[in-house]
């Protein structure tokens, strides 16, 4: 019987299919729930993790307690894959937020195939780029733009990534993506709100205006969307589409298409919620 499924991570769905297959009898999907802590700054990688519809924030831990993402994770990358090369510890943190689905591996099995594969290989280099390139911006982004401009950047960001208008966002959340109290949070939300960009927020969600909310973003959504999908496009990975998940390949009659049989959300051994403020 013919079975269609989608592999649902551009890094994955760009190997060629024999280096996927060096991958794909040890790859488990797995339903994750927002706040869940991958990994903490500090410890060693456990899984590594590469989202389908799950989006997950680096957070750097800081001495104070406070905690401030860098950047985010969907479906273009991967968590976990870099300490792993020389099993180091992991120098942030990992945590979902946005729920959903993601293929997870041991660093062990993903350190077996890596050996054999120079795609693979590849592929993690493909993955530093994409991240070194992102750590930039939004490192000068920081430095030079608003909290409602930066704001509305990651909304944006977060929009591309889960395609409805509706983000399931809390202001702990965005405190943390903007590096700010939540009071200041808040008044970067009015603002957003009195020019129409933001439709409505509640504490667990905030409604989108998309054309206004591009029109309140710094430049910089533009610049960084159109960097990665460089990157990822090089390697034969479709550009994602505005406002929809990023590209899927599609496989037909694969043993290893098995993007149905999700497992139950999971919860990670000594997982807890990340400090936030
Ligand atoms: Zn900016």
């Amino acid at each position: 019987m013919e079975r269609r499924s989608s592999i649902g991570n551009r890094l994955l769905a760009a190997l060629p299919r024999a280096d996927f297959e060096l991958l794909a009898p040890h790859l488990r999907k797995v339903s994750l729930e927002r706040d869940v802590v991958l990994v903490r700054s500090g410890d060693l990688v456990e899984q590594i993790y590469f989202p389908c519809t799950a989006l997950i924030a680096f957070v750097m831990d800081m001495p104070n307690g406070q905690a401030v993402a860098t950047t985010m994770v969907g479906n273009e990358g991967a968590t976990g894959i870099l300490p792993t090369l020389r099993s180091i510890r992991s120098p942030i943190s990992a945590v979902v937020r946005i729920p959903g689905t993601t293929w997870q591996i041991s660093p062990a099995r993903f350190h077996a195939a890596l050996t054999h594969s120079r795609a693979l290989a590849g592929t993690v280099q493909l993955h530093m780029r994409s991240l070194l390139v992102q750590f930039q911006h939004i490192a000068a982004c920081n430095a030079l733009h608003s909290v409602e401009a930066r704001l509305a950047r990651w909304l944006l960001q977060v929009h591309d990534h889960i395609g409805h208008d509706t983000l399931p966002l809390t202001q702990e959340t965005l405190s943390e993506l903007l590096g700010v109290r939540r009071t200041t949070v808040t008044h970067a939300v009015c603002k957003l709100r009195a020019s129409g960009a933001i439709r409505s927020n509640r504490r667990s969600s905030i409604e989108i205006d998309r054309p206004r909310l591009e029109a309140a973003a710094c430049e910089c959504y533009e610049i960084m969307r159109g960097r990665v999908d460089r990157i990822v496009s090089a390697e034969g990975m479709k550009p994602s589409g505005r406002g929809a998940p990023h590209g899927l390949l599609r496989y037909r009659d694969q043993p290893w298409a098995n993007g149905d049989e999700v497992q139950a959300p999971v919860r990670i051994a000594g997982a807890g919620r990340s400090r936030s403020h």
